[in-house]
């Protein structure tokens, strides 16, 4: 079945088609008619699988369909994302799966000025996509009104509604109009969570799309053993052997993460950080750099493992691994979207072992082992500058000392 094919507005189709969208992929092939007919749904598909359009396409033309025949003022569905990066992204996809249509989608989030935000909201919008914090924000201040909504949508539904989030999706919840569409969407989730988003809505119609196996077919993964220091090595020879992919690297801490950053510097290797302790503003420069690839070496934390889609990201390293096992899959799933393949790599340390059996635990098959050679082993540590530039700017240190006291004694 091709999109042409479906009972969609043509105005939705000319959009669908300017993205190189012809067919739907299978999530969507699920999803689209059972939000369509306005039922709950429940639907858990791979990374990369085309989520987002999954609901948005059916919503917006809900909505295009409202809005030709009546007036109908007041935001109208509201997307729940965990974060601000996130949140653009999926307001770009509907604004332009919406583009030819008078359906509005805007984000809001925190960490950044509100009154733009306000401006913008007063205009008149018909979706809104937003992490909780700055949503309430809005709320209590009588800027955003929410008596109107008929869909709610979590995605990373999981995320939503474990502990960091669940008190404000259950705030929320309570404000909306009860008669309305609930909405979950994830590549993971358990048992436990299942229930909790059961008991949000009423009749639920579960959607999933290869459960078996939560890393999406099109990411070739492995792990590879190697001890904490050596780790670093490791990352420069695979950046420098991939000078022109862009390469998303996942560490454990802030902190981490500007280590790694300052050690690829001394490789001079350029690179780019994004985690929570950054200005937003910073964090939102870091992702375009590198979604334009000017800069091809992004180091984060699991802020960025979820939902993030950056089509050409041709390699995932876990610089360390990940605490929570479905991290695993969210991280290595930022590679290997839609049609594109993908490389990920984990490199585990003996401290990590642990951790790395419970992530295979979770995904309920080993990861396979990327064996080392004792002469590549070699060759990577060989092949460092780090150690050559260390030694370098000693000698330039020395020099420059030497050069100092032979100027005083003049
Ligand atoms: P998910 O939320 O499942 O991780 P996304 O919604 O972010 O995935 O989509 C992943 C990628 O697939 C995006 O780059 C998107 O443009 C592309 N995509 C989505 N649907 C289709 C389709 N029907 N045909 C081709 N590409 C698609
Ligand atoms: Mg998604």
């Amino acid at each position: 079945m091709k999109f042409d094919d479906y009972h969609i507005a043509p105005e939705i189709k000319k959009s669908l088609e300017t993205a190189g969208f012809k067919k739907p992929t299978d999530i969507q092939f699920k999803a689209i008619p059972a939000v369509m007919k306005g039922e709950d749904v429940l639907a858990i598909a791979q990374t990369g699988t085309g989520k987002t359009a999954a609901f948005a396409i059916p919503v917006i033309d809900r909505l295009h369909k409202q809005k030709s025949s009546s007036r109908s003022e007041g935001i109208r569905c509201v997307v729940m994302v965990p974060t601000r990066e996130l949140a653009i992204q999926i307001a770009e996809v509907f604004n332009s799966i919406a583009k030819h249509t008078r359906v509005k989608t805007f984000s809001v989030f925190g960490g950044v000025e509100q009154e733009p935000q306000i401006a913008k909201l007063e205009k008149g919008i018909d979706i809104l996509v937003s992490t909780p914090g700055r949503m309430f924000d809005l709320v209590s201040q009588g800027h955003i009104h929410l008596d109107r909504v008929d869909t709610l949508i979590l995605d990373e539904a999981d995320h939503m509604l474990d502990l960091g989030f669940i008190k404000d999706i259950q705030d929320l919840i309570k404000v909306l109009p009860r008669k309305r569409q609930t909405l979950f969407f994830s590549a993971t989730i358990d048992d436990k969570i299942k229930k909790l988003a059961y008991s949000l809505v009423r009749n639920a119609i579960r959607i999933q799309v290869s459960p078996k196996n939560p890393v999406a077919k099109n990411i070739d993964h492995s792990v590879a053993f190697m001890p904490m220091d050596d780790k670093r090595f490791f990352l420069e020879r695979i950046i420098k052997e991939n000078a022109e992919s862009k390469i998303l690297v996942f560490v454990r801490t802030k902190v981490r993460a500007e280590r790694v950053f300052s050690a690829l510097e001394r490789m001079e290797i350029k690179s780019i950080t994004i985690h929570g302790d950054k200005e937003q503003s910073d964090r939102l420069i870091a992702m375009n750099e590198f979604k334009k690839g000017t800069i091809k070496v992004l180091i984060a934390t699991d802020v960025s493992a979820r939902g993030i889609d950056i089509p050409s990201v041709d390699y995932v390293i876990n610089y360390d691994l990940p605490e929570q096992p479905e991290n695993y899959v969210h991280r290595v799933g930022r590679t290997g979207r839609g049609m594109q393949k993908g490389l990920a790599v984990s490199f585990c340390s003996p401290e990590e072992k642990p951790v790395l059996d419970q992530i295979q635990e979770y995904l309920d098959k080993p990861i396979a082992v990327l064996q080392i050679s004792a002469a590549d082993y070699a060759q990577t540590l060989d092949f460092t500058a780090d150690s050559r530039d260390d030694l370098q700017s000693l000698m330039k240190e020395v020099a420059e000392f030497e050069g100092r006291k032979k100027k005083k004694k003049k």
